[in-house]
């Protein structure tokens, strides 16, 4: 199954969609069915909407840019610092979030991290709709893997702290949650986060076999370079014979390679 998410369009790149499909079938992807796209979706999130709305869960939040900068620190999703869900905002350019306190602890076993523990009070108030009308990622991600039947969530531990605002989404609309699986993310020897140098680099569809013997090895995977002449079908059923996921086990960074080129 193949999901655009293409719902932030004013920042969508054009031909983004296609670069991607290239890439896929460069690495022996094809969808089995129609690729559904979120922005031809936008009916089933605002039913989404409607559902919390009805339940009154839903606050329009005006806060200020300026006053969410100063009391969230960075990188953090915004939560809402003004209490706009005890006093109604008529303004038209405001969010739309949904109230979730009240909540236990919220906890999921990573099924290659482990356990791990959120902390409720941190993920309160998630943003469903932004100002400018488009409906966030988090919201539209968990209507969509819902209603897609996706059973399993695997994705790099950079997206791990997404994990709470999802699960609350899901608690709220009465969805079961998928299980998870959060793979270790490349970063610089050093530890920290990749160069925007490096990062800028789109993966290649020249050398498909090569690359994926890269990521097989840095997974503690056996990467055979040899396989040059295989079918990619071929490729991939070999690699899934030999797939070891206690080699990662517990690990969300492995080092990068020095590059050369
Ligand atoms: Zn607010």
């Amino acid at each position: 199954m193949l999901r655009i998410e293409d719902l932030d369009r004013p920042r969508s790149q054009p031909g983004a969609e296609t670069a991607i499909l290239a890439t896929l079938t460069a690495f022996g992807f094809r969808p089995d069915g129609p690729v559904a796209r979120q922005s031809e979706r936008i009916r089933l999130y605002e039913a989404a909407l409607q559902r919390l709305d009805a339940r009154g869960l839903v606050f329009p939040c005006d806060c200020s840019r300026r006053e969410i900068a100063v009391l969230t620190a960075p990188g953090q999703e915004t939560q809402c610092v003004r209490d706009c869900r005890s006093r109604l905002s008529g303004r038209s350019d405001a969010c739309l979030r949904v109230a979730l306190d009240g909540l236990e602890p919220v906890q999921i076993v990573d099924r290659s991290l482990g356990p791990v523990l959120f902390d409720p009070v941190a993920h309160r108030d998630v943003i469903i709709r932004r100002r400018d009308g488009i409906f966030s990622y988090h919201f539209a991600v968990v209507v969509d893997d819902a209603d897609q039947g996706i059973s399993d969530v695997v994705r790099g531990a950079d997206l791990l702290g997404s994990t709470p605002w999802q699960l609350g989404l899901q608690k709220a609309l009465g969805i079961a949650a998928p299980r998870y699986l959060h793979l270790p993310v490349v970063v610089e020897p050093d530890g920290s986060k990749l160069a925007k140098s490096r990062r800028a680099l789109p993966v290649s569809d020249l050398n498909p076999r090569d690359t994926l013997a890269d990521v097989l090895r840095l997974l503690g995977q056996p990467g055979d370079r040899a396989r040059h002449e295989q079918p990619m079908g071929d490729y991939w059923r070999a690699a899934i014979a030999a797939w070891d996921p206690g080699a990662f086990r517990g690990v969300d960074t492995v080092p990068a390679p020095l590059l050369t080129q």
